[in-house]
């Protein structure tokens, strides 16, 4: 709720605080267990760190998480004590972008998923010997793989290192920041396969961050799009890729591949680049590049409304224009 992350911005010379980059600049939403929530933008928009401030990896400039814990009930995350905090932590996971530099080269790959059951003392000897073997399974991999180092393994083979340590302390949140976007096309459904079937399996609820709206349509239940540091539009993945109510997210639909290449319209280009999060325009920060603009978009923040059926969107003209969704896939006999 109202969730904020400024970073300073400091003068190369003078180390000098000139400014604030609104990475995360209040922003709101709901993640229901059980579900894969969706979070999308252009690179810089501050989808990872929202990520990152969710599971306190980053302190939070403003606003709050409020996680619901089976026992403790809603626990404020930023307000937490040492001890709740002890008791939320291994409940949060979360998997990285880079299978290449988030796995220690120096450590065996099964002294990296036996990490964090020895920090937390969950496991010893033997019974940390089984833990590791049967999480290797559970990931695809086999127990005998313990002994080697993560050099030995594909890009593919690597994140589902990083996914068992993921799990190793039973989470119930996942937030995977762009857990495919490093791998080759033909070894991202495999890996998109197998969160789904953990998912069924443990019941893990999934925070899924990435940029491509492709893999995004394929995992996610509900969807939230980020712009400069806010949420502008939140649905059920359907009405998002269907329906949408924000120009921007229009736009990036405009950008998916076209089923039938004989339909292919013009993409609405995004023109132009993303502006600094230093320095966002006045108004509707997506002004500058949203063709439907009028004169209130550039002196009127829009916020955030409900526009029936859990479908928010922030924009002055959401219940008026017709905008243009996805072309639904053909299926597959
Ligand atoms: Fe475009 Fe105006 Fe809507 Fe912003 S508020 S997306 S500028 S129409
Ligand atoms: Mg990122």
């Amino acid at each position: 709720t109202g969730l904020k992350k400024h970073f300073p911005v400091k003068n190369g010379l003078l180390r000098r605080v000139v400014g604030q980059v609104k990475a995360v600049d209040g922003v709101d939403f709901t993640i229901n267990r059980g579900e894969t929530f969706g979070l999308v933008g252009e690179s810089g928009c501050g989808k990872s760190t929202t990520g990152r401030t969710v599971l306190r990896l980053e302190e939070p400039t403003g606003g709050e998480v409020v996680y619901h814990h089976e026992e403790l009930g809603p626990v404020n995350i930023g307000t937490a004590d040492r001890q709740q905090l002890k008791r939320l932590r291994p409940e949060m996971q979360i998997i990285f972008q880079d299978p290449f530099s988030s796995l220690d080269a120096r450590m065996t790959v099964g002294r990296i998923i036996a990490e964090p059951m020895v920090i937390n003392r969950t496991h010893h000897g033997r019974e940390l010997r089984d833990r590791v073997a049967e999480l290797l399974t559970v990931v695809g991999l086999r127990p005998e793989h313990a002994s080697r180092y993560p050099h030995a393994f594909s890009g593919g083979q690597r994140q589902r290192i990083g996914i068992a340590r993921a799990l190793a302390l039973n989470p119930k949140l996942i937030v995977c920041d762009e857990p495919v976007s490093a791998l080759d096309v033909s070894v991202q459904a495999q890996v998109l396969n197998l969160l789904e079937s953990l998912q069924a399996q443990f019941d893990l609820t999934y925070l899924f961050v990435s940029h491509d709206l492709s893999v995004v349509e394929h995992i996610a239940d509900r969807v939230a799009v980020m712009y400069l540091g806010k949420v502008v539009e939140v649905g059920t993945t359907d009405q998002l890729f269907y329906s949408p109510k924000m120009p921007y997210t229009e736009a990036l639909l405009s950008a998916l591949p076209k089923p039938d290449p004989r339909k292919r319209t013009r993409p609405t280009l995004l023109t132009g680049d993303v502006p600094s999060p230093a320095n966002p325009p006045h108004g509707c920060h997506f002004h500058p590049r949203c063709k439907y603009a009028q004169d209130r978009c550039r002196t009127e923040v829009p916020q955030l409304r409900d526009l029936g059926g859990g479908q928010l969107a922030a924009c002055h003209l959401a219940d008026s224009l017709e905008l243009k969704g996805a072309e639904p896939l053909p299926d597959v006999p």
